[in-house]
């Protein structure tokens, strides 16, 4: 079996990298020649980190961005001040790093890992037939068509196989144009991601940390400018002035555009063989900093369902959690990054009352820990699916838990493989993971010592590191039928 993912960027090859782990054959075909140096994304939250950490490749890019440890909103005379040291992560920040190094740390390690990858290979058509996708590409060679088992469009927002497939994408245009530009500015800011709110727009700049920030900026007073019209220093420091009251100015850009954010979901996340993840999938304002993550967490639970069918242990219904688990992510990602939106660009009334309104509400501990579990995707719990057994902590993400194991002090991301399901045994006779070796190809069991969620003292995790099942001093029997529903008979 192969699969054909269409789209090098970060949603095509975090999935290409875990396919590939896997032993999977995975062809990546993109229509561009060279690869991407643009920022776009400037974020990597919380939750993508730890994915990254089950991977082994999260120190290399946490070494390369800078720790945000805060939202900190300028509201004219006040500041509102969301704390991201997440309690719970790792990783208890957002870490701004150009997107064009996150593609490059996942280009690196698909590659290494045995993923082909195609550039100048633009997908033109699509077809499938029960046992596999065919695809026509037209390259500088002329066309040709490429065959696998599965196909996964990770082609963007203009995304070519969603349009094939004839899949709506649900949305609209919002009327709000908006610049980005990467900027060094005159005057330093706090290490925070810095959203000024002023009666003319709102600027955000976080800082990259070595004296370039990256400004997203709406300016009420420059919605009607052309969006093939370029965006000039002096333009955007007029704007700056007016939205900071004169705090800000930059001394030069480095790259700069201009664009129409929308809010648009795909109706569906797969059609037969063929699989929509990314902004494929979604799009929506770039405030929030959510795409590029949720694009990367889309890839992460799609990509052990691809291999579980490869190996051929699959259930028959766990491709189908891929759309009944994501597609509520997804919407989820649009309605808070609307409700930010539309808290940036509120008309006149409620900007009046935003700088009182905002800071109470964020005085309420629940709202704040709402918020920046949504922003963070910490906050992300999949639903039971009706063929397992219900247990406590079934769907949850797990957390790096400190564990001892063969003696030796490790954590949870450490031992966790994103290929396989892993189960932790906590117990004293270490029965649950006896009872699992019949399953090794597709179950890590290892004993451990350390405590586990909920009071359990077994617990399987899904390869994507979200809780499956968990027991306490359960029989071999109770296990056994655990790692069935899952992963089929051994
Ligand atoms: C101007 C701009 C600013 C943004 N700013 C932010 C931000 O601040 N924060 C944030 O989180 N997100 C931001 N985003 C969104 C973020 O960049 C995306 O969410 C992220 O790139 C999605 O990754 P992806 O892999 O799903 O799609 P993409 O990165 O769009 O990659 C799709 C790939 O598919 C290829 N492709 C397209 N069609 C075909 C075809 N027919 N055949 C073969 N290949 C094809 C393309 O060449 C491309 O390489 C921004 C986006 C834009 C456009």
């Amino acid at each position: 079996m192969s699969v054909i993912v269409v789209g090098a960027g970060p949603t095509g090859l975090m999935l290409a990298g875990d396919l590939a782990e896997a032993g999977v054959e995975v062809t990546v075909l993109d229509k561009r020649a060279e690869e991407s140096n643009l920022t776009r994304a400037f974020a990597l939250h919380a939750r993508t980190l730890e994915l990254f950490d089950m991977r082994g490749i999260a120190d290399e890019i946490v070494g390369q961005g800078y720790r945000v440890p805060e939202v900190r909103v300028a509201l004219g005379s006040r500041d509102l001040v969301l704390d991201l040291r997440h309690p719970e992560s790792r990783f208890p920040y957002v870490l701004t790093v150009q997107q064009a190094r996150t593609e490059s740390l996942l280009q690196r390690r698909a590659e290494r890992l045995g993923a082909r990858i195609q550039r100048g290979a633009e997908v033109t058509g699509i077809d499938q037939d029960e046992d596999g996708v065919t695809l026509t590409v037209r390259t500088a060679d002329g066309p040709h068509t490429e065959r696998g088992s599965y196909a996964v469009g990770a082609d963007g927002a203009h995304s070519t196989v969603r349009e094939r497939l004839g899949v709506g994408f649900s949305g609209r245009s919002y009327d709000t144009r908006i610049m980005l530009a990467d900027v060094r500015l005159e005057q330093d800011l706090p290490r925070a991601v810095n959203p000024f709110v002023g009666t003319d727009g709102v600027a955000l700049l976080p800082p990259y940390g070595d004296s370039w920030f990256r400004a997203t900026v709406w300016d009420r007073t420059r919605q009607g400018v052309p969006l093939d019209q370029p965006v000039s220093l002096d333009e955007l420091n007029d704007s700056l002035d007016r939205i900071t009251g004169g705090q800000l100015t930059a001394a030069e850009t480095r790259w700069s555009t201009r664009f129409l954010s929308e809010r648009r979901q795909a109706d569906h996340y797969r059609v037969g063989r063929v699989l929509l993840a990314g902004d494929a999938a979604h799009v929506h304002s770039p405030l929030g900093a959510m795409g590029m993550n949720t694009g990367i967490q889309d890839a992460a639970n799609l990509a052990w369902k691809l291999v579980a069918l490869e190996r051929g242990w699959a259930p028959p219904w766990l491709l189908a959690t891929y759309e009944a688990e994501r597609h509520p992510v997804g919407r989820a990602t649009l309605r808070v990054t609307d409700v930010i939106l539309r808290i940036a660009v509120a008309p006149a009334p409620i900007r009046a009352v935003r700088p009182f309104l905002a800071p109470a509400a964020l005085r309420f501990s629940k709202v704040s820990r709402t918020t920046r579990r949504l922003l963070s995707g910490l906050g992300v719990r999949y639903d039971r699916p009706a063929q397992v057994a219900d247990t406590v902590s079934v769907g949850q993400r797990v957390d790096d838990l400190p564990l001892i194991s063969e003696g030796e002090r490790t954590r949870f991301h450490e031992v966790a493989d994103p290929t396989r399901f892993t189960l932790l045994d906590a117990t004293e006779a270490g029965c649950p993971a006896e009872a699992a070796e019949p399953w090794a190809d597709r179950v890590r069991a290892l004993r451990v010592r350390g405590e586990l969620p909920e009071g359990a003292d077994v617990l399987l995790v899904r390869p994507d590191g979200y809780a499956a099942w968990s027991g306490e001093r359960p029989s071999a029997d109770q296990v056994r039928t655990a790692l069935n529903e899952w992963t089929g008979p051994p």
